[in-house]
């Protein structure tokens, strides 16, 4: 099989969540020379939004640059959940301000695989101030928000405890810093996804993409400088756990969880809608 680079590089900033493409170290690629198959791309994309018992299809699941979502092959998905684990101390000596502030998202990707390379950095990762146990069982609890579509066999994932082997990894922050190292208090953005995606196409023509973790980071502390409370942790980790998915943009309606009110913390009815639509589309890229 012939290799071919690919050569692409995109970014989009959006509130939460970055999505980008490049070329960089290989992470992982264990299904990028596997051989096309037909079933994946046998399904035809409709330019209707689905309405299920009255249940809307939010269009800006889909990114500027199509459909994003992962594949049968990627799954299950392995999530690991790092109790407390804090990247903010990589220090960017330019700025002055850690490599892993909210204007440099594209990046975070590149700085995990980095940190992955070395267990002994991993494992010398301090705890984010203001961590507590009771925030890793909100971040799994929302992450299992949505397993009820494993069932569906739209998408399937298992959390793991092996830091070396996992496709969206959670690490923590007390608070967001911006490029000059500036607390961001500012609305109620509690957590941020950073990921890579490339094109399907180019991989089933035989491309090699070089993958990256997705990254999810989560704040432990509300602007007042009290802990992160349970539930509006675990709504904030079924947020980005849903952007982690494929869901790029937020969701007009305040009432659903991908809507940057995060509704009542719960996937809604259009959510799910959401997700069974994206997951019956051929992505234009995947994470
Ligand atoms: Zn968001």
């Amino acid at each position: 099989m012939i290799l071919v680079k690919i050569y692409f590089l995109l970014v989009l900033l959006f509130c939460h969540f970055i999505f980008s493409s490049s070329v960089s170290a290989q992470f992982r690629s264990s299904y990028a020379t596997q051989a096309p198959s037909q079933s994946q791309s046998g399904r035809k994309t409709t330019s209707q939004p689905v309405r299920t018992g009255g249940a809307v299809v939010y269009p800006q699941f889909k990114s500027s640059y199509g459909v994003i979502r992962w594949l049968k092959e990627q799954m299950p998905l392995k999530v690991y959940v790092s109790r407390g684990l804090s990247i903010d101390g990589f220090i960017d000596e330019e700025l002055g301000a850690p490599v892993a502030n909210v204007n440099n998202l594209a990046k975070w990707p590149d700085l995990v695989a980095e940190i992955l390379e070395s267990p002994e950095t991993l494992q010398g990762l301090p705890v984010a101030p203001g961590f507590t146990a009771e925030h890793y069982q909100a971040a799994t609890q929302g992450i299992n928000m949505w397993k009820p579509f494993e069932k569906e066999g739209l998408v399937s994932f298992i959390l793991t405890d092996d830091p070396s082997d996992a496709d969206i990894y959670v690490f923590w922050v007390h608070h967001f810093v911006d490029k000059m190292g500036l607390a961001l208090f500012s609305g109620d953005i509690r957590g941020y996804t950073s990921k890579r995606s490339f094109p399907y196409k180019a991989i089933l023509a035989g491309g090699r993409a070089d993958f990256k973790p997705v990254v999810i980071m989560l704040r432990t502390t509300e602007s007042n400088g009290i802990s992160m409370p349970f539930l509006k942790m675990r709504a904030a980790c079924a947020h980005e756990f849903g952007h982690a998915l494929g869901i790029e943009d937020h969701s007009t309606n305040p009432a659903d969880l991908m809507s940057v009110y995060y509704g009542n913390g719960v996937i809604s009815a259009n959510d799910a809608a959401t997700l069974r639509y994206l997951y019956h589309l051929t992505p234009d890229l995947i994470p």
